[in-house]
């Protein structure tokens, strides 16, 4: 069949990549990156399936119109699209299905939210409600820092109307996991879990970003996790939206805190995590084309499997990014990266020279996946490969994955815990 990916990042050019093991592809915008990327719109093109990457056009409701118009998509529409486009009513609906989730409150006016921040216990989140490319998110120890972001999101001035609306919620502590499932309307399956980067630098500091890397199996998430998170989270989750009459057919992304009192939901995404993506699918087994199409006709039978070699991304990012990303650099020695042993290099924010040449064009700009029997393999082959790439000013974190490794190592294999990728099975919200 013919699938049409909707996006331009590094999360289009893994689903690409992966569905063009057995289907034929195109991508609309994409970059001069991914092969058989088209400037036609999405709504005058044909295809079997339509696959939309990215949360903007999935809240602007172009699963919808895709739909309106007969075509099979893959991607909720607006009304469940807006899990990720407003925190606020994310929080509603989580409340509703009884799904564990940090204390919060919701915010319009700067005294009662000043006041909220007061009742809170020494770390303290401020969100905006709408989306803000994973950067509207304050998380601190200081209320006056918190309090200033209160103002600062409600004024319009740091993210437009997106921050108009602020969400606080108490600090939530622990290691952070990433679960994504594929849901067909009524039921979910869960893909392998992964573990990203949120921040800058390494050693976890530095400013949040959309993602510095990720890697897939993760150790901490067993069988038990996964079953706790599908049947405590996700499941009543997929409920609790049918009962309001939506038909989410697309892959919700629970973003959870493992905390000492069991996994608790910082957030859904309603599209394919960035970079989870890079590193989930190519350890997919069976056939992702098939599976989202299944999902997208609300009719999914089957189970995803997955190999046990380990994967590992490293985000290539720009100078200054997130605040500020310098672009137009000349990205030098990805022929030779590409040609590191179990290495893809997947393209998020590249632009043509004109010349032949691929340019930097967008904070993150490449994204190297290395593959490998193991995490410690899979890693050093990424950092291999990035160690090729050159332009002025690139940045990565030299940590991706580096503490999973070691102790995977110490403790004689990755697998330990962990389900097999058939183990574990989940009937949803009939
Ligand atoms: P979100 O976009 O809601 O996932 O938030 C981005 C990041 O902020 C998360 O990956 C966490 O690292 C952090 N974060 C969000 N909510 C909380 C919370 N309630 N407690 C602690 N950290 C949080």
């Amino acid at each position: 069949m013919t699938v049409c990916v909707v996006g331009s990042g590094g999360r289009e050019h893994a689903l690409a990549h992966v569905l063009g093991r057995s289907d034929d592809v195109i991508v609309t915008p994409g970059n001069p990156g991914i092969p058989h990327s088209v400037a036609t719109p999405a709504t005058e093109l044909e295809a079997d399936l339509f696959v939309v990457g990215p949360e903007g056009p999935l809240v602007d409701g172009l699963a919808d119109r895709l739909r309106a118009q007969g075509k099979l998509v893959f991607g909720p529409g607006a009304d469940g699209a807006r899990l990720e486009g407003s925190k606020a009513w994310m929080k509603d609906v989580l409340v509703e299905a009884g799904v564990p989730t940090a204390r919060h409150g919701a915010f319009t006016e700067a005294a009662p939210a000043l006041a909220f921040l007061d009742t809170l216990d020494g770390l303290y989140v401020v969100k905006t409600d709408g989306l803000a490319a994973g950067k509207g998110v304050i998380v601190t120890t200081s209320l006056a820092e918190a309090g200033d972001a209160v103002t600062e999101f409600l004024s319009g001035r740091a993210f437009g109307d997106a921050g108009r609306t602020v969400v606080i919620e108490e600090g939530l502590t622990g290691p952070e996991l990433s679960v994504l499932a594929v849901c067909d309307g009524k039921r979910a399956v869960a893909l392998e879990p992964a573990q990203d980067f949120k921040r800058a630098l390494d050693g976890d500091a530095g400013a949040n970003t959309g993602g510095m890397g990720a890697y897939s199996p993760v150790a901490a998430a067993d069988t038990d996790v996964l079953g706790l998170v599908m049947d405590g989270a996700v499941a009543p989750t997929l409920a609790a939206l049918k009962a309001r009459g939506i038909d989410y057919r697309g892959v919700l992304y629970a973003g959870l805190m493992l905390t000492p009192s069991g996994p608790k939901v910082l957030e859904y995404n309603v599209r394919f995590g960035d970079p989870e993506t890079q590193v989930v699918l190519p350890r997919m087994q069976s056939d992702l084309g098939a599976l989202l199409r299944a999902a997208a006709a609300g009719d999914m039978r089957e189970e995803p499997t997955f190999g046990s070699d380990a994967a590992v991304t490293v985000v290539v990012a720009a100078e200054g990014y997130p605040r500020a990303p310098r672009t137009g650099d000349v990205i030098e020695g990805l022929a030779e990266a590409r040609q590191v042993e179990g290495v893809t290099v997947f393209c998020a924010g590249v632009a043509s020279d004109g010349a032949g040449r691929l340019v930097t064009a967008g904070g993150r700009v490449l994204d190297v996946t290395g593959m490998g029997p193991d995490l410690a393999t899979a890693r050093s082959r990424a950092y291999a490969a990035v160690a090729c790439l050159r332009w002025p000013g690139m940045h990565v974190r030299h940590d991706i994955a580096a503490a999973a490794a070691d102790a995977a190592v110490d403790h004689g294999g990755d697998g330990d815990g962990r389900r097999t990728p058939t183990e574990y099975h989940h009937e949803g919200a009939n």
